[in-house]
């Protein structure tokens, strides 16, 4: 089943003589539970992507669909409820709110929408990241991991269909790295979670199940690596 289908997306920034095409009629569709890796050149339009696959910002032409909903046929009010339930977004930089605990950074997005927390699943997940010492804490005093994690379980609180993380890695060292890479496969594999991941860095891109590279726009290449 596919979990997202992007057709014919183009995006293109500004108008008139100073007008941007970032991206150019992409189309892909990606399987419920696959990794993929996104890679290419800087200014190639990987961001870009993400945040359109992220209903966070609005393509010029073409669609994308989550689960079979056409997420821009919504209103900002029906896309935000959307995004916040079944998109889960991962930044370089984390992105936490400052003056809320680690415990309400996770559950922001339930709240947002007036649902209940499952305590079972938030337990769950504040065990798996390790955070469980930590709930009380505000971002300001963790470590960089520490935070990447706590934006890895507002992520996943809602059990969202697809994972969406811009260069999750690209703020931390190599063992952070690798711990929050394998936090993010242990979800895809164990939960069956589409994960879909920006990165520069060629050591990640290989653990994916999928890489697909972008270069001007377009999709220049799309490689299954493990069926
Ligand atoms: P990448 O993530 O691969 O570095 P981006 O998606 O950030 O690429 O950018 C693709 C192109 O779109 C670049 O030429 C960039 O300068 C341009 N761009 C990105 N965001 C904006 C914006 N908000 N306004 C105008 N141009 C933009
Ligand atoms: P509002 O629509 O009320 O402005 P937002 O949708 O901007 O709320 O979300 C508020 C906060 O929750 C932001 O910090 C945002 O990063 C976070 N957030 C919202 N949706 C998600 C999501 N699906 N995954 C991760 N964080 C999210």
């Amino acid at each position: 089943m596919n979990i997202l289908e992007v057709k014919n997306l183009s995006k293109v920034y500004g108008k008139g003589e100073t007008a941007v095409t970032a991206l150019h009629d992409v189309s892909f569709s990606v399987k419920k539970g696959e990794f993929v890796c996104i890679i290419g050149p800087s200014g190639s339009g990987k961001s870009t992507l993400l945040h359109l696959l992220g209903g966070v910002d609005r393509p010029t032409r073409g669609k994308v669909l989550i689960d079979e909903t056409d997420i821009y046929d919504l209103n900002e009010t029906q896309l935000a409820i959307f995004r916040r339930r079944q998109i889960g977004l991962i930044y370089q930089f984390y992105n936490l709110i400052p003056i809320l605990t680690v415990a309400e950074n996770i559950t922001l997005p339930m709240l947002l929408d007036e649902q209940k927390v499952d305590p079972a699943q938030f337990n769950k997940i504040v065990d798996i990241l390790g955070l469980d010492q930590r709930l009380s804490h505000l971002p300001n005093q963790l470590s960089g991991g520490q935070q990447q994690r706590v934006s890895i379980g507002r992520a996943l609180i809602s059990n969202p269909a697809i994972i969406l993380a811009d260069e999750p890695t690209g703020n931390l060292d190599s063992k952070n790295s690798e711990e929050i890479m394998e936090l993010l496969k242990m979800f895809n594999k164990t939960y069956n979670q589409t994960l879909i991941v920006i990165t520069h860095d060629e050591r990640i891109a290989l653990q994916a199940d999928r890489i697909i590279s972008i270069e001007d726009g377009k999709v220049a290449k799309d490689e299954v690596i493990r069926p």
